[in-house]
């Protein structure tokens, strides 16, 4: 575990499982659809039950497929989590076509609805790195100074915790928040 201070808030970086955070909310990283699928959605399902996909499918039923870089909350079902937020991070393909913009506004996009929902802690994952394919090197400098600027300009969120799920992800995420370190 890696902790900063960003004004009054607590950023961490733990290596475990998100579904086991008992945060106020967790965020998952959704395909457009919000019907479920592998890696960390599949994981949040599973362990959080048909609660939430019920509350996915309302949201569908209303707004349609969720655009990439957006996010939308519900129930946390039965996770230790109260609600899940879903956001929709960005398939790489190469770079040039806009994902450090799209995975930038993954995170402050959570971090708004949180605020809105008056959430005080919070836990991520690193959206886009699995099988969206966004290289962790490159996705973990943006996430980290995604979530700093948040916290520089709003009070309200307490604590966030970057959640990895592998050594060489919280590496990753460790060596992004060194660099961003300098920059507090
Ligand atoms: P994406 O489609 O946005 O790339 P993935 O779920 O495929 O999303 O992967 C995102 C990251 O989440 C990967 O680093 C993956 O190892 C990680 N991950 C998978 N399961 C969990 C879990 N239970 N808790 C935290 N992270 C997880």
């Amino acid at each position: 575990m890696e902790s900063v201070k960003v004004g009054k808030a607590t950023l961490s970086l733990i290596q475990g499982d998100i579904t086991k955070q008992a945060t106020d909310a967790i965020v998952n990283a959704a395909n457009s659809s919000l019907m479920g699928g592998g890696g960390v959605d599949g994981a949040i399902h599973r362990v959080g039950g048909p609660a939430i996909l019920e509350e996915c499918k309302k949201i569908v039923a209303q707004i349609g497929r969720l655009p990439t870089g957006q996010a939308v909350i519900t129930t946390g079902g039965n996770l230790p989590a109260k609600y899940v937020i879903h956001t929709v991070g960005p398939i790489w393909r190469g770079g040039e076509s806009k994902e450090p913009e799209l995975l930038r506004n993954c995170y402050l996009n959570s971090l708004k609805l949180a605020k809105e929902k008056g959430i005080k802690t919070i836990s991520f994952p690193s959206i886009s790195t699995g099988a969206y394919g966004y290289p962790v090197e490159k996705a973990s400098q943006v996430a980290v100074k995604a979530v700093i600027d948040f916290l520089k300009e709003n009070q309200e969120i307490k604590e966030v915790t970057f959640v990895l799920f592998d050594s060489f992800s919280f590496n990753a995420y460790s060596n992004a928040l060194r660099k961003a370190k300098k920059n507090l």
